[in-house]
């Protein structure tokens, strides 16, 4: 993809929902923007409103003003795995998903999909699409994980270890140990991917049944999905986890070098998910924001664009492919990024803007920040 492509495309994008979704034009002539003459340049995109994810939760019922379609021309609501019982609801048609797609085949080179062997610490994707699978307006709620991972090519060789039994997932621990096994001093190329707790907690459970294993330089962890928190859906842990502690520990349990971890960043709002790779040198992953998305850090009090590099803020990306059916062309999420750069990776010299992404706003930063609400006000 062409990088001077974006910022044509993203305005395409956003007159576009600007014309069909009538909630966000609202959003736009209450703060005085219009497409049409105020977005001419890619300083301007900072002036752009934005949808902040807080509005697609179930509980505020806006998720059906915020589509560029008739509910009943959605293929499926995407929705996310929730602790709290409040989900978001994401309107989605077909384009929407295959552009979703199309950026995992962009990062073939360093997701190996289609590999020799993945392991995978999730249920398999028709399953989780299935799961608790509610109908709105005639169209299924499928989870957006499930979603992302039902248009990854894994491998014919791959072991699903979460299974569904009475109704429940349950983590298949014995073909985890058979998998180690099997490839143990073997340098076999293999993925291990899914959720970070669970990867983390079942490894931490195995130390103290079975000796660590050699799995090699072929292998890669592929983690997604979030839970760095210690909470993800119905999965909670005592803490949360430090990255740093998971790689060095994963890393030297399961003998795959740190420097083949890699961490997916998403949202169920955001159409561009966003990869980093683990830098031993610094410690944490540092994601790189692909050329197909432009990402703005914002002050979690009074929002303002930030760019200095250490800053950190609240998470917006600018999506100029992927929300043909949902507003989604500028989202805000309450999650917080330290800006590494804002033009390469110290780590490994790629040219891109650099993020460490470092949780969600809590206690009493959460206090400071009564944006969510006031957008909320003027949709509503
Ligand atoms: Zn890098």
């Amino acid at each position: 993809m062409d990088a001077s492509q974006f910022f044509p495309d993203f305005k395409r994008n956003l007159v576009g929902q600007y014309e069909e979704c009538a909630g966000y034009r609202l959003l736009c002539k209450n703060q005085s923007f219009d497409p049409y003459n105020d977005l001419n340049c890619e300083d301007d995109m900072k002036k752009v409103p934005f949808v902040t994810t807080t509005l697609f939760k179930k509980s505020n019922m806006l998720f059906k003003e915020l589509l560029r379609l008739k509910p009943d021309e959605m293929v499926k609501w995407t929705v996310s795995s929730s602790t709290t019982g409040d989900p978001s609801i994401v309107g989605r048609v077909e384009s929407d998903i295959s552009q979703i797609k199309k950026f995992a085949e962009f990062q073939n080179d360093i997701f190996h999909p289609d590999g020799g062997y993945d392991c995978v610490f999730y249920p398999h994707p028709l399953e989780m699409n299935e799961y608790a699978s509610q109908l709105i307006s005639g169209k299924p709620t499928e989870s957006y994980i499930g979603n992302v991972m039902g248009i990854f090519k894994f491998s014919r060789n791959t072991d699903f270890l979460l299974k569904l039994v009475d109704n429940d997932f349950v983590l298949d621990i014995d073909t985890f140990i058979a998998f180690l096994s099997r490839h143990n001093n073997k340098h076999d190329d293999l993925a291990i991917r899914g959720s970070t707790l669970l990867l983390y907690n079942t490894v931490e459970k195995l130390k103290n049944e079975i000796p660590p294993v050699k799995l090699g330089r072929n292998a890669i962890v592929h983690t997604g999905g979030g839970g760095w928190d210690g909470k993800k859906g119905n999965i909670t842990s005592e803490t949360e986890i430090e990255r740093f502690r998971f790689v060095e520990e994963i890393s030297s349990f399961l003998g795959i070098p740190e420097e083949n971890f890699l961490d997916t960043y998403s949202f169920t709002e955001n159409s561009a998910p966003i990869t980093g790779h683990y830098s031993k040198e610094f410690r944490d992953y540092y994601f790189h924001v692909p050329e197909w998305a432009r990402v703005i850090i914002r002050d979690i009090r009074t929002l303002e664009p930030l760019e200095q590099r250490g800053a950190k803020g609240f998470i917006q990306v600018l999506n100029a492919y992927g929300t043909n059916a949902y507003a989604g062309a500028s989202v805000l999420v309450d999650d917080i990024a330290e800006i590494i750069s804002t033009e390469r990776c110290p780590d490994c010299g790629q040219k891109c803007m650099t993020l460490s992404i470092t949780g969600r706003v809590k206690g009493s930063e959460a206090k400071g920040c009564g944006a969510t609400l006031s957008v909320r006000s003027e949709v509503a």
